[in-house]
């Protein structure tokens, strides 16, 4: 397989004699010589539990500190430390929630103490997440999301080799400066481009345009070849935010109907993403209906919902003459999450067109 060719080992933490001690620490102690990682917990079916009534498992059980204490190996990777920060199914994730994380991990990684970060997460939403995090954080530590599709208990459970695996990128100086990154399933991804692939199987995540950045094999990470991030890379600093500006999507498919681009526009949407079919088509009422919304302010990305490939401008929509965006590699979910961050700065479309470029 090509992608094996460019594979390099970049570096594994030396093993010490604090190897034998527990490896956990407080937030924020210092141990020399160590890398110290610290794990914000979320929830999710890596902190899920079977159940035996109602529905089979429930996500978002588990606290950190259990989640930590079953993988006693983390000690020979690194000192960590964990932090509750909510234990919610990602489906119930939320503006709120991401600027709170955004500004945790800012506050974590401006400080000296904490080399890495892994966040763990429910798989339902941790691309937008991870999305989130990659425009709103500003460091070149590393910063890993990663979750788990069986929860403990289950055959075959895979949160505790996916931990392991996410503190030993996050606890490797060659993660540096490759902003943030997801691993799951023994495969390393950015940000930008994972997308949850299956419901039920592995591996439940791929990059389908730009393929995973590296590989996890016995806990150590081998990356591959890279372009390096875009200089154009939008940045968006969201200390100051208590609120993001609402964006809704709008799903397309034969025989649509133009009532939810209404809906979003009633509701006062200031952004709409449509997931169009093809390469961001429209059916024709739903063009009269988004170019309406455009006329009035609302910015409208053209994404699609064919799970790779690129949307570009103009190709069979005339994006100038409706002042549409075109968003490029991003899917629907996440043209919706950078559109919330770019509204909080313009509405014109050639620059919110430029960030989308850009990113
Ligand atoms: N729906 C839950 C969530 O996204 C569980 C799914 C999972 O983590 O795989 O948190």
């Amino acid at each position: 397989m090509a992608f094996f060719s460019g594979l390099k080992k970049i570096f594994s933490p030396a093993r010490t004699a604090r190897e034998e001690s527990t490896g956990k620490i407080e937030p924020g102690e210092k141990v020399r010589g160590r890398p110290r990682v610290h794990v914000l917990a979320t929830g999710g079916t890596i902190a899920g539990r079977l159940v035996s009534t109602g529905p089979r498992y429930r996500a978002g059980v588990l606290g950190v500190e259990a989640l930590l204490d079953a993988v006693p190996a983390l000690r020979g990777l690194a000192d960590y430390s964990g932090e509750q920060v909510a234990n919610i199914g990602s489906q119930d994730m939320d503006d709120d929630l991401w600027l709170k994380l955004a500004r945790r991990v800012n506050e974590l990684l401006d400080g000296q103490y904490t080399d890495g970060i892994v966040i763990t997460h429910g798989t339902d939403t941790l691309e937008e997440t991870a999305c989130f995090l990659d425009l709103t954080v500003r460091t070149p530590k590393p910063v890993v999301l990663v979750g788990a599709i069986r929860p403990a208990g289950a055959l075959g459970a895979d949160g505790a080799v996916n931990l392991l695996d996410a503190v030993s990128v996050a606890a490797n100086p060659g993660s540096a400066g490759r902003g943030v990154l997801v691993v799951m399933h023994g495969s390393l991804f950015e940000a930008r481009d994972i997308t949850k692939v299956s419901t039920s199987g592995f591996p439940a995540f791929a990059a389908p345009n730009s393929g995973p950045l590296g590989q996890l094999v016995d806990g150590r990470v081998y990356y591959g070849q890279r372009a390096g991030l875009s200089p154009k890379r939008p940045f968006f600093d969201v200390s100051r935010l208590d609120k993001l500006p609402p964006v809704g999507i709008v799903y397309g498919h034969s025989g649509v109907s133009d009532a939810p681009v209404k809906a979003l526009v009633e509701a006062g949407c200031r952004g709409i993403v449509s997931a169009g079919v093809g390469s961001g088509n429209l059916h024709h009422d739903v063009l009269a209906a988004l170019a309406n919304a455009s006329s009035r302010g609302v910015v409208v990305v053209r994404a699609s919902r064919v799970p790779s490939g690129l949307t570009l401008r103009n190709m069979e929509v005339d994006d100038n003459r409706y002042g549409f965006v075109a968003a490029g590699m991003l899917n629907p979910q996440k043209a919706r999450v950078l559109l919330q961050l770019v509204l909080t700065r313009t509405r014109k479309p050639e620059e919110v067109q430029r960030m989308f470029d850009g990113y």
